[in-house]
């Protein structure tokens, strides 16, 4: 797939880690972790376009000019309940970001997202988002977090995924492209059930060992 707005992280690390997080024999305290570690290495790949500037420095030794980055500050915005286990990784990079929650649940009717909890940085348009939701699936829920974020006045969006089916990708390139994507895998597609395969089964309930 060549599209310019998403990134699949091929790097060795990535995949090998990714290959342990779909395993269905690895127990919840190493999934966890393996979350926050692939979602630090996809958290470098989305903010490598990251503006710097020239910054007067000493070093022991020298004077020198040095790069830092000049952009705006970094709202991260992870998807209850699964998007929590990639919270850390995010922020053991970009220390200094602010944190919105988004929880949606599926209206088993309508079949469409409802909000039930959230709250965001109160000064989200200035700052960019980084939107966290492990499992790309069908795309309706992320695309209407994306859009909750965006009513909220956020203009820079990236959303970080762990594992995406191409038909979460074209939904959300289509109700949203300007939305730049980051995941370490793309999978076949979807089940009957809305799961991706071959995925790695729930995302919330391997992390937070409820099944
Ligand atoms: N959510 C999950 O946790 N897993 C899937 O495969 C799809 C949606």
């Amino acid at each position: 797939m060549t599209e310019p707005r998403l990134t699949i992280v091929e790097h060795p690390l990535v995949q090998h880690k990714l290959s342990y997080l779909r395993d269905k024999d690895t127990p919840t305290v190493h999934f966890r972790k393996l979350a926050n570690e692939i979602t630090l290495l996809l958290t470098y790949e989305a903010t490598k376009d990251m503006p710097t500037e020239a910054a007067e420095i000493e070093t022991p030794l020298a004077r020198m000019t040095a790069q830092r980055i000049s952009g705006k500050k970094v709202a991260v915005c992870p998807v209850l309940r699964a998007g929590m286990g990639m919270l850390d990784g995010v922020l053991s990079l970009v220390s200094s970001a602010r944190v919105g929650f988004i929880g949606l649940y599926r209206d088993e009717e309508t079949l469409q997202p409802v909000e039930y909890y959230v709250k965001l940085p109160a000064d989200i348009a200035k700052r960019d988002v980084i939107l966290l939701d492990p499992m790309l699936a069908t795309g309706n829920s992320t695309a209407a977090a994306v859009s909750l974020v965006k009513d909220a006045g956020a203009s820079s969006i990236r959303l970080i995924a762990l594992i995406a089916a191409p038909e979460g990708l074209a939904n959300i390139l289509e109700h949203h492209p300007d939305v730049r994507i980051v995941v370490a895998g793309v999978d076949r597609g979807l089940n009957e059930k809305g799961y991706i395969v071959p995925g790695l089964g729930d995302a919330g309930d391997r992390l937070y060992g409820t099944k």
